[in-house]
């Protein structure tokens, strides 16, 4: 019965086209990603960029000069497939602000397929969404980096973790000024339980100077993890 029902699904997908998230044109042939081959070209790739903080190069280096004067220790990767600007904020805006499953399944999916080119055969063993407090959750009424996580662990099958929490509340880091948003305290979160031996991932939505990554870290290295790389479907261009 269920072989009878994925090749009907298989069917129907051929049949059907889906509908682009950009442009609304139907297409077929990519059932996993509601983006035409058109929309996909014109996304404003982060590529070249730092392979430890994600940062926007414009030579082909893979580390930015922050991070070669001061490698990550112990060393990590920081993926985030498209830039902040252009279509690439319209998906995340579409995703986050109107909660558009359909765009946060697009911006899952470029996350997935980066991973193909960084990780072999190992993949890491749990997905911690960046938390949020719950005042904020509770006036979105969603959690972009939760849903993003679920969409990304379901594709990859690794399941998410939500052991760490959000002990205080503030303000969004879009309405920081940057010495603000330097300045967020380690005390900000609070690990349930440890993390011994584990190779973690933190998700979020939008990386924007990176510092809710270095705080996570540090907390979750304190909670004995043994590398915390982080995934992100946009990079601010700062
Ligand atoms: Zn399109
Ligand atoms: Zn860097």
């Amino acid at each position: 019965m269920s072989q009878f029902r994925s090749g009907l699904h298989a069917t129907l997908d051929q049949l059907v086209p889906d509908i682009c998230v950009f442009c609304h044109c139907a297409f077929r042939h990519r059932p996993e990603i509601p983006l035409c081959p058109y929309c996909t070209s014109s996304l404003p790739e982060n590529t070249p960029c730092c392979r430890f903080c994600a940062l926007p190069l414009e030579d082909s280096h893979d580390t930015c000069g922050e991070c070669l004067l001061a490698p990550p220790e112990p060393e990590h990767l920081t993926l985030a497939p498209c830039l902040y600007k252009d279509e690439g904020r319209f998906l995340v805006h579409q995703f986050k602000f109107n909660q558009g499953i359909r765009e946060g399944r697009v911006l899952a999916h470029l996350v997935c397929e980066l991973t193909a080119d960084h990780y072999d055969a190992a993949l890491p063993d749990l997905l911690i969404p960046v938390p949020t407090s719950w005042r904020r959750q509770f006036q979105r009424g969603f959690n972009p980096a939760g849903a993003l996580a679920a969409f990304i662990g379901e594709t990859l099958h690794i399941p998410i973790d939500h052991r760490v929490a959000r002990k205080k509340h503030t303000r969004p880091q879009r309405q920081l000024s940057r010495s603000e948003r330097l300045k967020l305290p380690v005390s900000t979160f609070s690990v349930q339980r440890p993390l011994t031996g584990r190779h973690v991932v933190l998700i979020d939505d939008v990386m924007t100077t990176g510092r809710t990554f270095d705080v996570l870290r540090r907390v979750c290295y304190r909670a004995g993890a043994t590398r915390v790389d982080a995934w992100c479907a946009a990079r601010a261009v700062i």
